[in-house]
């Protein structure tokens, strides 16, 4: 995929000189004519790279580039200034403020180009070091931290867009047994198998995540409670037939799993906290049940809307 862009300049001349260098490059192009916009862009859908010039009508480049640092959305995005003086003191307080590059107009293209793919390519090797420490090293999963980030991001979505989504933990039945009879590596072996279906039990966009030991959660976008249902029914029955070799023995084990989605919640009780706690009551309840089962954890939304209502007519 191309990588992005935004040029943030109020000249529209410097926006059609720089689409032009920045496309040959195969990039693919943003623009802003102001701060404001600027910073309001790069928030919105954070680029790979952001071109900004130094002095514009309604504010300078160092205060946009200070709220860019400052943000955690944007904060890693790779800036190059663009500047029209060369004054020492400027580029000191532009690379001080985080810029990676400082640029002083009229500009040598190919120097220019040059530059773009040297920011573009570490800014490359930052995701991919920022997706490897996202991931489990046993089982190749999503770890917990990147569950708590997308889960939060999933919450500020479903507020903001009212998009919906589901939580479902899934914790495997008995699995100390395992280890105690067939030692740690075959242990290893089986979450590794389980976590495979997991992975292969959910969407593109959707998030299968080892939540710790044992223990699994997966995040299911644009989901209400028959797709959480369904997803886990599915999963609790490919891993009821799953076989994992012992020692020459077929090992064959379950899991339960509890679920909850946003749909079940309030906006105001819509919380990462709350969603955990609903999935892990459900869980708890289908260990209970006998294991080897799907709990839905019940709405919430009723009784705290109308709880809410009783407020507002008190
Ligand atoms: P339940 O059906 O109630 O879930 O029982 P359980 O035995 O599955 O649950 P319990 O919480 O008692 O035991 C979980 C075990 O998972 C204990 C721990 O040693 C094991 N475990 C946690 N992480 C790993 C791991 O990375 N590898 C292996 N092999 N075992 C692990
Ligand atoms: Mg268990
Ligand atoms: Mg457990």
């Amino acid at each position: 995929m191309a990588q992005s862009v935004l040029v943030i300049d109020d000249s529209p001349l410097m926006h059609r000189l720089l689409a032009g260098h920045l496309l040959e490059e195969g990039c693919e192009v943003r623009g802003a004519l102001g701060p404001e916009q600027g910073y309001e862009r790069a928030c919105a859908e954070p680029p790979d790279l952001i071109l900004l010039d130094l002095v514009m009508h309604g504010g300078d480049g160092y205060d946009v580039l200070r709220r860019l640092k400052g943000n955690p959305r944007t904060a890693d995005i790779p800036v190059i200034m663009v500047s029209g003086t060369s004054d020492v003191k400027g580029k000191v307080r532009a690379f001080d403020l985080g810029a990676i590059d400082y640029v002083v107009k009229p500009f040598d293209r190919t120097e220019l180009r040059a530059r773009v793919r040297s920011a573009l390519r570490l800014k490359r090797y930052h995701d991919l070091l920022a997706e490897r420490s996202s991931i489990d090293a046993l089982t190749g999963l999503w770890n917990r931290g990147y569950l708590d980030q997308r889960l939060a991001e999933e919450i500020a979505g479903a507020r903001r867009y009212r998009r919906r989504f589901a939580l479902v933990l899934v914790d495997i039945d008995h699995f100390k047994q395992v280890n105690d009879t067939y030692g740690h590596p075959t242990g290893d072996r089986l979450l590794g198998s389980v976590s495979e279906i997991l992975q292969h039990s959910v969407r593109a966009g959707d998030a299968a995540c080892r939540f710790g030991g044992e223990e699994f959660a997966l995040l299911l976008v644009e989901s209400g409670r028959e797709e959480a249902a369904s997803v886990s029914l599915r999963v609790r029955e490919r891993v009821a037939a799953l076989e994992v070799m012992a020692g020459g023995i077929p090992l064959k084990r379950t899991v339960s799993l509890g679920a909850t989605t946003s749909d079940d919640f309030s906006a105001a009780s819509l919380t990462a906290e709350a969603m955990i706690e609903a999935a892990d009551q459900a869980l708890y309840a289908a260990k209970n049940g006998g294991r080897n089962r799907v709990c839905l954890a019940p709405p919430r939304t009723v009784s705290s809307s109308m709880r809410a209502s009783a407020r507002a007519a008190g």
